[in-house]
């Protein structure tokens, strides 16, 4: 079992960015809590709108965005999140362009994060939701150098928005993580905002009681640790 290296400060300005309504509370969530509550100002992302998600027969996709995006309000309420940003791209249909990456890279440049977090773009031991590959690589591009460098999208610039370099990416559902966050304490507060995405939940990996899963995962991450609980993810200093 690897020892990872501890992610111990908090920052000042974190955003997550999620492909899809309840990501981010599953991979990152007790994080994101852990963060807040030691006074992180956190900006939460999300790409689509969870049209895909529900299978129930009587829905129709118009119901579900509906549904989904108050299930995230209520889960981004629960964590403490201070801005959700809800993107509204089709469910299923990330693709890496011009205009998407321009929107990520117009959300760092207003809410100036030091640390983003996302999907690991890069997995290559398990299938991966194209929304997820496709998010984390618009994502990392987003960071190094769209939004660092003021030639990249000079509309921003003369919006009066900075250029903005972020300091680290922390990528999760890695398949190499390197990095481990102490989030004893925060599984419940994960569970709660994630049961608040009542249609996902028997869909999800933790199915529809998921704190002792997540109390499970999180054990295991941090089975070398002198602490109970861990989120882990692979690191990406940005140049
Ligand atoms: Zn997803």
């Amino acid at each position: 079992m690897p020892h990872f290296e501890r992610l111990d400060s908090i920052p000042q300005r974190a955003m997550a960015v999620s492909a899809h309504p309840d990501d981010t509370e599953l991979n990152a969530g007790a994080t994101v809590a852990k963060w807040i509550a030691a006074g992180c100002e956190v900006i939460l992302a999300v790409c689509t709108d969870g049209a895909a998600g529900v299978a129930e027969p009587g829905l129709t996709s118009g119901n579900v965005v509906q549904t989904r995006r108050a299930e995230q309000q209520a889960a981004a309420r629960r964590l403490g999140v201070h801005k959700l940003v809800m993107l509204g791209l089709p469910d299923g249909g990330l693709d890496d362009t011009t205009e998407f990456r321009g929107l990520i890279v117009e959300l760092i440049r207003r809410y100036r994060p030091n640390i983003v977090l996302t999907h690991d773009p890069c997995r290559h031991r398990e299938f991966s939701h194209r929304d997820h590959r496709i998010a984390g690589t618009v994502v990392k591009d987003a960071i190094y150098p769209y939004a660092r460098d003021r030639l990249h999208y000079p509309g921003h610039i003369r919006q009066g928005l900075a250029p903005h370099k972020v300091e680290q990416l922390l990528l999760w559902e890695s398949d190499d993580p390197g990095i481990i966050v102490d989030v004893s304490g925060y599984i419940d507060v994960q569970a709660a905002a994630l049961r608040c995405h009542e249609t996902q939940l028997a869909g999800l990996p933790c199915g529809p009681n998921p704190e002792s899963w997540l109390l499970n995962r999180a054990a295991a991450a941090a089975q070398a640790e002198s602490f109970e609980a861990g989120e882990t993810f692979r690191r990406l200093l940005a140049p």
